[in-house]
């Protein structure tokens, strides 16, 4: 677990998405959860040191950012997408994944059902716990849905999937160009801190490094298709993986992911 500021902290070493809680003057907020049961009890356990939880945002409809909702109280907030996604989410499919994948976790879900929010937005939100704010602000990109979480008070942000901290990125379900107009509208934020949704804590200064990225995604598979390449050609040719390693975890995805990158682009620039 990370201190970085007085009143926040989070956490970048899970399997999944980098979860944080931000302590008010009227109990905690958090922000996603962890994705696995026993990193959500543990994650519990440090955040009832400092209070109660109010309120428990998810930043977009990935399960690795919503799956630990059930571990938590506190009223959960996303974007009306992402409640979508949660509604429709199996817990038959999540047992079945975590069996193959971390099955000491299927004694720690007696009971598990998925919590959808119960408070949306579809643009913008802001909540006023105690002495802080948090803006939520609709910002797609990584899928349409993603939300930036502002605490001005902070300076910080939250910045969802949008960024990878130096790690690769999933645009399986990428809106590229709208994802470029979101990294410049979250370097208009007045922060010192962004927390990435995956990979390590940086600041604005990260921000044209991880748009150049999407640019190089975008123009690597241009190229592919301006050559003539069919999909399946351009999924065995172009890989960005010589930029930035895979999470730490996921490294046995690093194909898969390079595959659904360009499958995703191929049909978005195809249009
Ligand atoms: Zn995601």
């Amino acid at each position: 677990m990370q201190k970085i500021t007085n009143n926040i902290y989070t956490e970048t070493g899970f399997r999944g998405c980098n979860p944080g809680f931000v302590i008010t003057t009227e109990g905690v907020v958090m922000i996603d959860t962890p994705q696995l049961p026993a990193d959500a009890i543990g994650w519990r356990n440090e955040i009832s040191k400092h209070g109660s939880v109010r309120y428990l945002i998810n930043t977009e409809p990935h399960g690795d950012h919503f799956t630990g909702n059930y571990y938590f109280e506190g009223t959960v907030v996303a974007h009306e997408g992402t409640r979508d996604v949660i509604l429709a989410a199996s817990v038959k499919q999540l047992r079945e994944r975590l069996g193959q994948t971390a099955p000491a976790s299927l004694s720690l879900m007696e009971g598990f059902s998925y919590r959808p929010p119960t408070i949306t937005l579809s643009q913008r939100l802001t909540l006023y716990v105690g002495d802080h704010t948090f803006q939520l602000i609709n910002l797609p990109g990584h899928t349409p849905y993603q939300v930036a979480v502002y605490i001005p008070e902070e300076r910080v942000v939250f910045t969802s999937d949008n960024v990878f901290g130096k790690v690769q990125a999933w645009l399986h379900q990428a809106l590229p160009y709208e994802w470029l107009n979101s990294l410049k509208r979250i370097q208009e934020l007045k922060a010192d801190i962004l927390v990435p949704g995956h990979g390590s804590i940086c600041n604005q200064s990260y921000i044209p490094e991880m748009s150049a990225f999407i640019q190089a995604w975008i123009d690597a598979v241009a190229a592919a298709i301006n050559q003539g390449m069919s999909l399946e050609e351009a999924q065995n040719k172009v890989s960005l993986l010589d930029r930035y390693p895979m999470e730490k975890g996921s490294e046995a995805m690093a194909q898969e992911v390079q595959r659904m990158n360009v499958a995703r682009l191929y049909e978005v620039l195809k249009k």
